[in-house]
């Protein structure tokens, strides 16, 4: 996903190189360089500003200029500004002192929710965990059965709006209502020992609010230890705004990036973290369960910088 601005970025530092004191001429450069490899990258014009502007003021520090190796220095100053803008320490899950520890999943449709909920579902049984999968995406018809499916995969097991529906052809209740199947599926968890309960919501293409307000009615009636906002990150720069509005309109502890195995530029995926203040906590890369990471800044900005 991020090959050209990996690439835009490793060709500034071989200029740069090649000198070996550095001018506050050459530094200015090498920011300007940077700047226009990070918008073309759409990375969020605001989280460049600041990004750059870090850059520029501890290139021409000290730190720079008496170092053995100032370029490598400056290189390295960008690895660790390029951390910063990704959230800084990896953020693990936050688990509940009394389980089940309950996770919300939010974003639009075609975010990649649903097979979030499969991935991490896999991942934390991985772990030792206990997890349930809860279907409070009634929006689409399919939307149950998707989850059975991709419950079935992950061998976890899913709670769906009413008794029996477990069929591929199965038709939702008329008026189900996504609250207090989310609640129910949260109860249904506690009295069945599950330890982590992940709750699939319902999306829509754009933002909308009514979207925004179910989501934060499933919240306030499951009280959820994390809401973990799904993004697309081959959106754009419409990631940004979607993830402003998602955090205005229902609040999210978390982030997951998704569809990183795609060919777009990447940059609004990365100014996500810095735009809305909250972590990146994993990486979904690919259609099978497996195809996922626990996103870790230091990696990822190691990945670029590579
Ligand atoms: P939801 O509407 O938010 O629940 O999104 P889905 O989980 O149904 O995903 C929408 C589409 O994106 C499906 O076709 C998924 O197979 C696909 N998808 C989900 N995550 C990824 C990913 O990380 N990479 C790729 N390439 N496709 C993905």
């Amino acid at each position: 996903m991020f090959a050209t601005l990996s690439d835009r970025l490793t060709s500034t530092f071989k200029n740069l190189r090649t000198k070996g004191r550095l001018s506050e001429a050459d530094i200015d450069a090498t920011v300007r360089e940077i700047r226009r490899a990070l918008l073309d990258a759409d990375v969020a014009v605001p989280v460049v500003r600041q990004f750059t502007g870090a850059i520029r003021e501890r290139a021409l520090s000290a730190e720079v200029s008496q170092a053995l190796n100032p370029a490598q220095q400056v290189v390295k100053i960008v690895n660790e500004e390029l951390v910063s803008i990704l959230g800084g320490q990896t953020r693990t899950l936050n688990l509940a002192k009394n389980p089940p520890t309950v996770i919300l999943l939010a974003g639009l449709q075609g975010a990649g929710k649903t097979t979030l909920a499969g991935k991490l579902a896999l991942h934390l049984k991985g772990q030792g965990h206990t997890p349930i999968l809860v279907a409070a995406d009634l929006q689409r018809p399919n939307a149950v059965t998707q989850l059975q499916v991709v419950g079935e995969r992950a061998g976890v097991p899913v709670f769906a709006p009413h008794p029996g529906n477990q069929g591929a052809d199965d038709v939702l209740p008329q008026g189900a209502d996504p609250v207090a199947v989310a609640r129910q599926g949260v109860e249904t968890a506690t009295a069945r020992q599950h330890d982590v309960v992940i709750v699939d919501t319902a999306g829509r293409l754009g933002i909308d609010a009514e979207l925004m307000r179910q989501a934060a009615d499933i919240r306030d009636a499951t009280n959820p230890d994390e809401v973990l906002f799904v993004i697309d990150a081959m959106i754009g720069q419409d990631a940004v705004t979607t993830a402003q509005a998602f955090l205005d309109g229902v609040g999210f502890t978390g982030v997951v990036l998704s569809k990183l195995d795609g060919d777009a530029r990447g940059g609004a995926a990365l100014s996500v973290a810095s735009v809305t203040g909250r972590p990146i906590l994993y990486a979904s890369t690919g259609e099978k369960l497996t195809d996922f990471e626990v996103f870790h800044p230091d990696r990822m900005a190691g990945r670029i910088l590579d």
